[in-house]
């Protein structure tokens, strides 16, 4: 069987060859890499393949679906968690078998999360670039300690919970929300309703997945409920913020810092090297002009445990696509 398998990295197929080796040696299964992503545009790519294999930014929507479909393709193997980027009720109606990651690593977004907020917060970036010019001055990068601040956390699934763990050891005050809290939180914080928790936050950090409900739910009225001079932290999706309304909150300075490892035009920017185009998306541009915006190409995942977990589980759900098996990681629905 052949698989297409989308927007791929030397370190995704470094990854993924690794796992097919030690799942197929027989060779029954080929992985055909493309770097691009899938589209309207790339979708005859899959021409000849049983499966495709996508991640975050490929897209997988009624037109895309249905020419699959039409292909021959019956699986989807997603390399992620979220699946904001799949029509789940066109995928269904076309009867696609759809599986994912749920939990590559809850602990590495976490630990990225936590690496934006103590660069931002204590500007370690900045003072590197410093020393390594022989200035050792302070003046620019006074922080506040942690420790004893209130952290908001938007999502108490797998990496708001991690996020949660890491929080109380640093002895902040968690707040959560979440409409189907886990019973793992009472141990860590306390459940707040969202005008609380952003109104009470020093932080706030997202982790509930994108979907019609939670669509730029950071807009202008809720980053105005804030704190003033408050964090606001984003590693789930980028369109869960509102951008404009984001940096009408920091020239405002309403809104104290800005700490991102998505963004909402992400597809056209990240996991490729532009540093020799001109980018012509000029909020991102706007968003790059603050000194107190910090921001990551959607990294949070990239670790060697998340790569190898990654492969693995996509492998996994192969086998049960291919055995015809019930699998535990089916996308049904929304
Ligand atoms: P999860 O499914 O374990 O948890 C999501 C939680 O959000 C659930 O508990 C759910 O009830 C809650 N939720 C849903 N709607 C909500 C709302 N309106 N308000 C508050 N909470 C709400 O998912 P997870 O593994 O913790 O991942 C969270 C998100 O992180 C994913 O959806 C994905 O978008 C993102 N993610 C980012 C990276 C990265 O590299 N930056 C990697 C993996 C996942």
């Amino acid at each position: 069987m052949k698989i297409a398998v989308f927007s791929t990295q030397p370190y995704d197929r470094r990854f993924l060859d690794e796992a097919l080796l030690r799942h197929h040696p027989d060779g029954r299964v080929e992985l055909l890499y493309h770097t691009g992503s899938l589209s309207r545009q790339s979708v005859a790519l899959a021409q000849g393949c049983g499966a495709v294999c996508v991640f975050v930014n490929d897209v997988l929507d009624a037109k895309v679906l249905k020419a699959l479909a039409g292909l021959g393709v019956a699986a989807i193997l997603m390399r992620c968690a979220g699946y904001n980027n799949l029509d789940t009720a066109a995928a269904a109606k076309l009867g696609f078998f759809v599986a994912r990651v749920p939990a590559y690593s809850p602990e590495a977004v976490a630990e990225h999360t936590l690496a934006l907020i103590l660069t931002l917060n204590r500007h370690t970036h900045r003072a590197y670039a410093r020393v390594r010019e022989g200035n050792f001055a302070l003046d620019g990068l006074l922080g506040s300690t942690l420790h004893g601040k209130t952290v908001g956390l938007i999502g108490l699934g797998k990496i708001g919970l991690a996020t949660a763990r890491i929080f109380r050891g640093f002895g902040c005050r968690v707040l959560g929300c979440d409409p189907l809290p886990p019973t793992a939180f009472a141990q860590l914080g306390t459940i707040a309703a969202l005008p609380e928790l952003l109104a009470a936050s020093d932080i706030v950090s997202l982790h509930c997945p994108l979907l019609p409900s939670t669509h730029h739910m950071l807009g202008e009225a809720a980053l105005a409920s804030m704190k003033p001079g408050a964090m606001l932290v984003n590693t789930s999706r980028g369109a869960l913020i509102d951008t404009g309304a984001v940096i009408d909150a920091l020239k405002s300075r309403h809104l104290g810092a800005l700490a991102i490892d998505v963004y909402e035009q992400e597809s056209e920017l990240f996991f490729l090297d532009h540093s020799a185009d001109i980018i012509t998306d000029d909020v991102f541009q706007r968003l790059m002009t603050f000194p107190n915006v910090l921001v990551t190409g959607h990294q949070g995942f990239f670790t060697i445990e998340a790569m190898r977990e990654i492969a693995a589980t996509t492998f996994s759900n192969l086998a049960c696509y291919l055995a015809g098996a019930s699998c535990d990681n089916l996308v049904t629905g929304p």
